[in-house]
């Protein structure tokens, strides 16, 4: 049986689905997007990929296609007629199908499209195990904050990562961290405090790393956000990454070094566990 996606206010099997070869989205990579996970066929932390939506919506002027609602509506609608009880929604929107021309065109409907995917999210031998991350030169644009869908950078990263053998890449610039090909980046230092890259135009906000350092701020870690260099990371008692679909997954070797004792850490254990418990907490309410 096919997925059934929705494309521009309609359901459609997914071989259906079109878009126009004159969308912006693919003529010039000019959309975002955003990912919300599922759990037990429900979003998690919806409201936050929503806000963010509006920010990357607004640093491009580009309209909403539909209201918060609307757009929580077909989400579900989506989650569903699929079945997904773990997974997560893809959305994308583009600013619409227009002639070809750098400037931004008028009066042009915005592009809504959105998918599922199907993913075990809970249990992951990665999760137990931890990833192995390789380090390579941060070549993204200079505006990382709006999470729109140029991804060739991350994809090139991605691809250095597994033909090294490795599960991720981390990037960097300047000598430090900016944060993981699709994920935020963090260690332990070895007297426990937590660090990971403070917010600006050179990291994605991630709605994990938000909830994740407001759980950690309730356990009373120490918390640093600043930048850090590659060479702490490999001297770090833990490292982790966050995003919606790895929520918290352990980091266990930088460069083929072992991060601590090569496995993953107590604090990487406890907020994956504590940020699972909550976001269960939340859609059960
Ligand atoms: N940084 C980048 C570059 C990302 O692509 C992602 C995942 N979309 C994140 C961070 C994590 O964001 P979130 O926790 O909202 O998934």
């Amino acid at each position: 049986m096919s997925r059934i996606v929705y494309v521009n206010g309609e359901y459609l099997p997914e071989e259906e689905a079109k878009i126009s070869v004159f969308d912006r989205g693919f003529l010039f990579a000019d959309g975002v997007y955003e990912v919300t996970s599922v759990l037990q066929g429900r979003l998690v932390d919806n409201a936050g990929h929503l806000s963010r939506l509006h920010r990357s919506l607004s640093e491009l002027e580009m309209d909403a296609p539909a209201s918060d609602a609307g757009i929580e509506a077909i989400q579900n609608t989506l989650i569903e007629r699929n079945g997904v009880q773990e997974g997560l929604v893809y959305l994308q929107v583009t600013r619409g199908a227009a002639d070809r021309d750098f400037a931004y065109p008028e009066g042009v409907k915005p592009s809504l499209v959105m998918f599922t995917q199907v993913k075990n999210l809970l249990q992951s031998p990665q999760a137990e195990r931890g990833i192995s991350v390789i380090t390579t030169r941060d070549i993204r644009w200079k505006r990382r904050d709006i999470k729109t869908v140029g991804l060739l950078a991350p994809s090139m990263a991605k691809m250095i990562a597994k033909r090294a053998g490795a599960d991720d890449a981390w990037l960097v610039e300047y000598g430090q961290v900016t944060e993981g090909s699709s994920n935020n980046a963090y260690i332990v230092t070895r007297n426990g405090t937590l660090v990971t890259r403070q917010l600006g135009n050179e990291i994605l906000a991630g709605i994990t790393r938000k909830a994740v350092l407001e759980l950690a701020r309730t356990s009373d870690l120490k918390i640093e956000e600043r930048a850090f260099t590659v060479q702490e990371a490999t001297d770090a008692a833990e490292a982790f990454i966050t995003s919606a679909t790895t929520f918290v997954m352990p980091v266990v070797s930088i460069d083929g070094q072992p991060v601590g004792d090569g496995r993953p850490g107590p604090v990487t254990r406890r907020l994956r566990e504590l940020y699972i418990r909550t976001a269960l907490q939340e859609i059960g309410d």
